[in-house]
């Protein structure tokens, strides 16, 4: 069994994420300091990911030169025994020099890091993850262990660790020897146009939508009969079910709650999908396809869907269906209600500009053909890893063409930035004076990274630092 070490300086959410990894409250989480005096283990498990792990004491008790003593007992056998560090930092705190030292000590210490920045819930979280990449340990995981977010990238992190090779769940043998993920820095001509995961892993996606909207019909119509239904997966929620397929050889996870329930258990009585389970299949899809109704108005509730899909970073793809429904009129009837449908989706979704639009029906099967390329498509750019060198030299040409505004005489200068995150695009600006940059300003920043770098229809995220 592979052994995960979980390390980081006091608070920063070691025993919480313990917890979430062991499934069960074995460690005590409080918010005074020294409370995670003993080393914890437990029998960890993430997705596809098992593991023994390690919950390390703080160092809060150690002062002085005695710190480094007793970092160095307590912290270097954990770490030394382990497959995998997981190294916590507090993202909303940012990067303390306690931090920094601990990161020093862990450059030289441990091979097979995975930098964790942790309390990333909210927009604020974000923020220290462009600091944690500072750290020189690698792309740092945003999670937030209290919420459950980021679960699926900190698995993606872990798999070469853990199992050994990039797929997941591939690997008959694991591989002691493999190499950590390491995000280069300042060159990066690695990683322009080349494949950010290795092929087989498999792409998760969930659909949601209200009842009725014809979820199953259209689940149906996908897996056809070849589906293999792979029962709840540890760590996703105990009443998720996850389908493997394949489209296009490439293999597709979809991760259901109640639509699939129904179809696996004829027994089960008819549920409808709660916002707390479409949440939740949200919060472990990549790409969310969204099912509206096209016969029927455009709802609150359609909207409110997409725009939380919108906010947890995920890749949306909207599957109009039942326009068999929309064929009754004329077809210059039908197409301007489609126009009429389509221009309202997109300026209701003015953060996502250009989501992928796909009309349907799922029980005639027109046009279903039509969402797979669209999911594969909006991924591949939700994946996207724009060069630190392009997206400065892009950064000045915006900045020289419409300068930011004066603030008390003086203007808000933008040094530099770079894209910190993948899934969804993140990208850190360090400026001169972060809150006084105008919200226009962003969006203009926004709009022409999507123009430019050919990012239509995924979440963007922008962060602004003050250099240190
Ligand atoms: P440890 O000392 O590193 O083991 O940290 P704990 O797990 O005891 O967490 C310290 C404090 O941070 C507790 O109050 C937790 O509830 C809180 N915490 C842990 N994870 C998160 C998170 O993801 N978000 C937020 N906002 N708080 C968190
Ligand atoms: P769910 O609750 O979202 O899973 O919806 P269902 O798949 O159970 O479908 C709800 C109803 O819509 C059923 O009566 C389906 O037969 C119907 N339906 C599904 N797809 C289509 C379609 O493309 N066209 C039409 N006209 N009806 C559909």
């Amino acid at each position: 069994m592979r052994k995960l070490a979980l390390v980081g300086r006091p608070n920063v959410g070691k025993s919480t994420l313990f917890n979430r990894l062991v499934g069960r409250r074995s460690a005590i989480v409080a918010d005074d300091p020294g409370t995670t005096r003993d080393r914890r283990e437990g029998a960890g498990r993430l997705a596809d990911l098992e593991f023994t792990v390690v919950d390390t004491a703080g160092w809060e008790e150690a002062k002085g030169a005695a710190l480094e003593a007793r970092m160095r007992r307590q912290t270097e056998q954990a770490v030394k025994d382990a497959d995998a560090v997981l190294f916590l930092i507090d993202a909303r705190a940012g990067v303390t020099p306690l931090d920094k030292s601990f990161a020093q000590w862990l450059r030289a210490h441990a091979r097979k890091t995975v930098t964790v920045a942790n309390k990333c819930e909210g927009r604020d979280g974000v923020a220290g993850v462009a600091e944690a990449f500072g750290l020189g340990l690698g792309e740092p995981v945003p999670l937030s262990a209290e919420h459950g977010l980021g679960l699926a990238d900190l698995r993606d992190a872990l798999a070469p660790l853990i199992i050994g090779v990039a797929a997941a769940g591939d690997a008959d043998e694991p591989d002691p020897h493999a190499a950590p993920v390491e995000v280069p820095e300042g060159e990066d001509a690695d990683w322009e146009g080349g494949p950010e995961e290795p092929p087989d892993r498999p792409l998760q996606l969930a659909i949601v939508g209200r009842p009725n909207v014809g979820k199953s019909t259209l689940l149906n119509r996908l897996l056809g009969e070849d589906r293999v239904l792979t029962g709840p997966e540890a760590g996703i929620t105990r009443d998720a079910i996850a389908v493997d397929w394949r489209f296009d050889g490439r293999r597709i996870r979809l991760i259901d709650t109640a639509g699939l329930r129904r179809r696996a258990n004829v027994f089960e009585r008819l549920e409808t999908l709660s916002a707390r389970d479409t949440l939740e299949a949200v919060r472990f899809a990549e790409v969310v396809v969204l099912a509206i109704d096209a016969g029927q108005m455009l709802e609150k509730q359609d909207l409110a869907i997409a725009r939380m899909v919108v906010d947890e970073g995920r890749a949306l793809v909207i599957a109009v269906n039942k326009i068999d429904a929309l064929s009754r009129g004329d077809a210059k009837a039908q197409a301007a209600s489609w126009r009429k449908l389509r221009d309202r989706l997109q300026a209701s979704l003015a953060q996502v500009k250009g989501v992928p639009i796909v009309g349907l029906s799922a029980q005639s099967g027109r046009g279903v053909d039509k969402l797979m390329p669209a999911v594969m498509k909006i991924h591949a750019l939700w994946n996207r890893r724009i060069p630190t060198a392009a997206f400065n030299r892009w950064l000045a040409a915006m900045v020289e063409r419409n300068p930011p505004p004066l603030v008390d005489g003086r203007r808000i200068r933008i040094r530099y930035g770079a894209q910190v995150k993948t899934r969804p695009p993140t990208f850190a600006l360090f400026v001169s004076k972060p809150a006084a940059l105008p919200e226009s300003y962003t969006r203009y920043l926004v709009n022409g990274l999507r123009d430019d770098f050919d990012l239509p229809g995924v979440p963007i995220r922008v962060v602004m630092r003050k250099p240190k």
